[in-house]
């Protein structure tokens, strides 16, 4: 839990902002600490899957996560079928991180089937060495660890704090960390509780890889020695030619890196000076002044 957690003295977390950004109503004190943690139930070792499990502001804050085994993950189909070994894992330091759609539909009833389904295309279908993403959410704004990363409790990263290396952008997987909303994405935006997680887990990883949300990074592929200026928290297809993470869910990029910016207390970019053309509700502006 300590590993994704960010401190609000190392990086100038507002805690009244994340606090906005959590939704916590009355009552709801956010620690120190602000992560990614197990949901109670498979904390207490319950072992069920807790589809359905929603971002709950509560005396230790955070963004609650169904960890491999909630969800039913067959460790088995991270075997190399051909050497029955497991295959190998990378670990790197994490740069930036690339939001994704999964662009299936969803089971909402059984999310942690569309979850094991993922996990069946990557591994069984595409012969990948484990799910590709390191993080997935659900419709009801539930997050899945995706690709293992060791045997403790933190999702993405190993206990040295580096990241595992996904499988979500062809040639620059490692340091880059895959956060996929699931769904199709293209003309449906995300759901309102959905987003909201996606904003929480945003928050969580830039604040723990102090990244600029609105700012550019040059990520530096470790393996081949290539750099990419990219934003630090990007879509699929600012790295390629890709509709993901779909229309609907990429003009919604500019407000959650916004929003991140808010909760982390760092400055904003100046606002374009073109003034909206129509009468626009509060709260739709940061969306108006970054569309096109
Ligand atoms: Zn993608």
């Amino acid at each position: 839990m300590a590993d994704l957690s960010i401190s609000s003295n190392r990086s100038g977390l507002s805690r009244r902002a994340a606090l906005r950004l959590a939704g916590a109503g009355t009552g709801g004190m956010l620690a120190a600490t602000f992560g990614l943690v197990p949901t109670r139930a498979e904390a207490a070792g319950a072992g069920a899957v807790v589809g359905g499990a929603a971002v709950v502001p509560s005396g230790v804050g955070g963004v609650h996560y169904v960890p491999r085994a909630g969800w039913g993950a067959d460790e088995s189909w991270r075997i190399n079928r051909r050497t029955g070994q497991p295959w190998p894992v990378e670990f790197a330091p994490g740069q930036v991180i690339t939001v994704h759609h999964t662009a299936i539909p969803v089971n909402d009833a059984d999310p942690a089937a569309s979850v094991r389904a993922i996990y069946r295309g990557h591994t069984k279908d595409r012969g990948w060495a484990d799910i590709g993403y390191h993080l997935l959410i659900d419709n009801a704004g539930a997050v899945y660890e995706g690709r293992r990363s060791g045997a403790d409790t933190v999702p993405v990263y190993e206990a040295d704090g580096r990241a595992v290396t996904g499988a979500h952008v062809q040639g620059n997987n490692a340091g880059n960390i895959g956060v996929a909303l699931m769904g199709d994405l293209r003309t449906r935006p995300p759901t309102p509780q959905a987003r909201r997680t996606l904003a929480l887990v945003l928050l969580a990883l830039a604040g723990r890889h102090q990244l600029d949300p609105t700012g550019m990074a040059t990520y530096t592929n470790p393996s081949s020695g290539a750099r990419r200026q990219i934003p630090t928290i990007s879509g699929h297809r600012d790295w390629m030619g890709t509709a993901c993470p779909g229309d609907a869910l990429f003009a919604l990029l500019p407000g959650l890196r916004r929003d991140v910016a808010v909760a982390l207390g760092r400055p904003l970019p100046p606002q374009p000076l073109v003034p909206p053309r129509s009468p626009v509700a509060p709260g739709a502006q940061s969306l108006l002044a970054a569309a096109p």
